[in-house]
């Protein structure tokens, strides 16, 4: 089949997995003939790569769905039908529910098997009624995927290196969603990125639910940990940068925190979250850590590499979460001093432990404790942006800004950096006199060199 004879929109949903997820089920169809589409009204193929982490995801999904059968009514006998499949966690969770829900749905297919999409598209050609796979595969998704030369996707790529998880926070969906724990091994990682420096990527972060979990098998058959794989990533040619994401505080060990003392490949941007202030919900949770030995944990990276920006993930309203609970987690915010982070609200996981918890905590209450975490983390996200004032930060430049010859990228802690007359540096990093800071990005001046 020609290249581009046929196009495929996804739509993807939620983290960075299923960022990197949609774009290997475009390298997965472009033996079909497939090339991206900008949107679904000039797709052959329409893919919804959904989440499943918090509420309304399912509804938000059967809302977009119903929208996208309209239009595939409207192309029903012409020379362009449209076919719909549901990816991701959603269909995970769901399975043959979303067919019976939406008829116009064709295809449903899990996390762990996308890579058999080819071979799921042709049944459901073949077939009237919709095709459901939603199999944990014995091999992995990985050993069967084409390689990564898709070019044109910048200069920043995810790879996933590990997934699943054995944790079971009570509130959490994952580990029936993406199934247990698994590692990719060494050889497999460092030979995707090399395809990717290939096709120019300078910088990648490694993904896993609990990334630094990872302990895949290494080229001399023993289990490596994630600092050693990274240090040996270091040295593919190309690569500038290196990152991580997600990491759970158990598993950051010291050989890890190691490398951000003394690799300076490794970007000084550490993602951990915390959960909770406090160490009655930490338990209520199973995260399998205190307060304290986060914060003692804080410390060694701090001490490792003293500029380190950190990020972390925080729920409010867990069941019984009482004020002074809520307020512990407040304290520790403000002890600890975050570059970024995400706040959720609780949402209740259908077959998670904490769900069917008797204290659920209302809404209104939920609300106005979110707010008053999101007012102090935006103050301490805002003053970290300005901290950066007068100082040359070396950014890659990953794609043009709204104005013309502005070039939009990344520093070293993650900020988005906003360069005028800096469009042809995309591609590159090059050092940037930063002169203004708000809330979400810096803005600055190329320092010639
Ligand atoms: N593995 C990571 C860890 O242990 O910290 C987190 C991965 S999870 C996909 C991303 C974030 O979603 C979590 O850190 C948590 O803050 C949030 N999350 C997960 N389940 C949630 C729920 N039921 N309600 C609200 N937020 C949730
Ligand atoms: Fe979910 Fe992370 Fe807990 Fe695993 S460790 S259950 S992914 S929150």
């Amino acid at each position: 089949m020609p290249p581009g004879s046929k196009k495929v929109f996804v739509k993807t949903y939620g983290c960075q997995m299923n960022v990197y997820d949609s774009e290997r089920m475009g390298d997965a169809l472009r033996p079909l003939g497939y090339a991206p589409a900008d949107g679904p009204e000039g797709a052959d193929l329409v893919i919804l790569n959904t989440c499943h982490i918090r509420e309304r995801a399912a509804d938000k999904m059967y809302s977009v769905l119903g929208r996208l059968r309209e239009m595939k009514a409207e192309r029903a006998g012409t020379d362009r039908p449209m076919r719909i499949a549901v990816a991701g966690c959603v269909a995970q969770a769901e399975g043959a529910e979303i067919a019976r829900r939406e008829a116009a749905v064709d295809l449903v297919v899990g996390p762990q098997s996308y890579h058999r999409l080819p071979e799921l598209l042709a049944r459901s050609r073949a077939g009237d009624s919709a095709v459901i796979d939603t199999d944990f595969p014995v091999t992995s998704k990985f050993d069967s995927l084409p390689a990564r030369t898709a070019k044109g996707q910048g200069p920043a790529a995810f790879l996933t290196v590990q997934e699943g998880c054995d944790k079971f926070c009570t509130f959490c969906v994952v580990p029936y969603t993406r199934g247990s724990e698994a590692s990719r091994p060494v050889a497999r990682i460092i030979e995707e990125l090399e395809q990717l420096s290939a096709r120019g990527v300078r910088e990648v972060t490694l993904l896993g639910q609990n990334v630094n979990a990872y302990h895949g098998e290494g080229p001399d058959g023993a289990a490596w940990s994630l600092a050693r794989l990274i240090a040996r990533l270091s040295d593919v040619p190309g690569i500038a940068r290196i990152r991580y994401m997600t990491s759970h505080p158990r598993d950051m060990r010291d050989d890890l925190i190691e490398q951000h003392a003394d690799n300076q490949k490794l970007m000084p941007f550490l993602h951990l979250p915390f959960q909770s202030g406090s160490d009655r919900v930490l338990a209520a949770m199973n995260r399998k850590h205190t307060a304290a030995e986060y914060l003692a944990l804080i410390e060694r990276v701090r001490k490792a590499r003293p500029e380190i920006a950190l990020s972390t993930d925080i729920i409010v309203g867990f069941p019984g979460e009482t004020e002074a609970e809520f307020e512990a987690t407040m304290e520790l915010v403000r002890e600890v001093g975050y570059a970024q982070a995400y706040s959720f609200k609780y949402s209740p996981r259908p077959g998670t432990p904490a769900a069917s918890r008797p204290d659920q905590i209302s809404d209104e209450i939920m609300t106005a404790r979110l707010a008053r975490l999101q007012a102090l983390l935006t103050a301490q996200q805002t003053q970290f942006n300005r901290s950066c004032i007068g100082q040359t930060l070396p950014v890659l430049f990953e794609k043009p800004g709204k104005k013309p010859g502005q070039a939009i990228g990344r520093s070293p802690y993650l900020q988005a950096v906003h360069v005028d007359a800096a469009a042809h540096l995309i591609g590159q990093i090059a050092p940037v006199a930063v002169s203004s800071a708000t809330m979400s990005s810096l803005g600055g001046v190329i320092v010639s060199r």
